[in-house]
């Protein structure tokens, strides 16, 4: 008998996997390894929980709906060793987490069907713990994972991307169409894995405003660097860093975001 009883949530976004085929793929993906310290962000019924509790033993899930908390508990029962966090994981410090627990490694693995309404505030609170979190495999809107993974050139490439390969290697797996959830979404879905880059291998010596540069650049993608920039900088600094004041923010490359925005902090104020 099964121990989730609660209809799906809509405004939790839940879209519970069912396909085991796409469990599986998700499954090897992660590869856990002995001494892994695994943190799933809403479990909901355990679609990949118990399939990982099963192969690893141990798994740590977030989960903010409270007539999942429970039952997820009495599943596992018999399965492995599951910690389940009742809260909203936008308030889970990842940091803390990682820290408080006896792994050797002190980095946590995250996964996760993520509520797709709340992709990118995840997406950005894992980041900002990027220390913490030796890696990351997410199911996210394709359209989402299109524009997180594809460089200049691409009609998505744009401040997502930029954003996110500055701090990490991003890598999308593979497409999930709706019929492998229940009840099905309205969009097709990819699995995306992403690694942040050691710190010493970011380069970026003033992350705001490296923030800034990149959101005023694709504030307007029709405009040149130099009339999207002129809040920031002159045509001549954009010249001076190695860019092209007539080139659009849609040809940039990070590297070249990086190039520009340590330029400009190393200006005299
Ligand atoms: N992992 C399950 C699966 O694949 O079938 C459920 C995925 S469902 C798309 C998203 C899950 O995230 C739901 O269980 C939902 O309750 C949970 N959730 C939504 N908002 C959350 C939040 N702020 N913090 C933690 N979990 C949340």
């Amino acid at each position: 008998m099964s121990h989730f009883k609660a209809p799906p949530k809509k405004n939790l976004g839940q879209h519970f996997l069912t396909d085991r085929q796409y469990i599986d793929m998700i499954v090897l993906a992660v590869d856990p390894q002995p001494g892994d310290r695994l943190v799933e962000i809403g479990p909901g019924q355990g679609a990949i929980t118990f399939p990982l509790l099963r192969r690893h033993g141990e798994l740590t899930v977030i989960e903010f709906d409270r007539d999942l908390i429970t039952p997820l508990m009495e599943a596992s029962e018999g399965v492995g060793r599951l910690t389940v966090i009742h809260k909203d994981v936008l308030q889970v410090d990842f940091g803390k987490l990682a820290a408080d627990d006896g792994h050797a490694s002190g980095q946590i693995r995250l996964v996760g069907n993520l509520p797709y309404n709340i992709s990118s505030p995840i997406l950005f609170h894992a980041l900002e713990h990027a220390g913490a979190v030796r890696d990351m495999h997410f199911m996210l809107q394709k359209e989402v994972v299109d524009r997180m993974a594809c460089g200049p050139g691409s009609k998505v490439y744009g401040r997502l991307g930029v954003m996110l390969q500055a701090y990490c290697k991003v890598e999308s797996l593979f497409d999930v169409p709706p019929g492998a959830f229940r009840p099905p979404p309205k969009v097709d879905s990819a699995v995306v894995r992403l690694v942040p880059l050691p710190a010493g291998e970011v380069g970026i010596s003033d992350h705001a405003l490296y923030a800034r540069v990149v959101r005023d650049a694709f504030g307007q993608r029709r405009k040149t660097l130099r009339n999207a920039l002129q809040q920031v900088c002159s045509s001549a600094d954009i010249e001076a860093a190695g860019l092209r004041p007539d080139a659009r923010a849609e040809q940039i490359a990070v590297v070249e975001f990086k190039q520009l925005a340590n330029y400009l902090s190393a200006l005299p104020p």
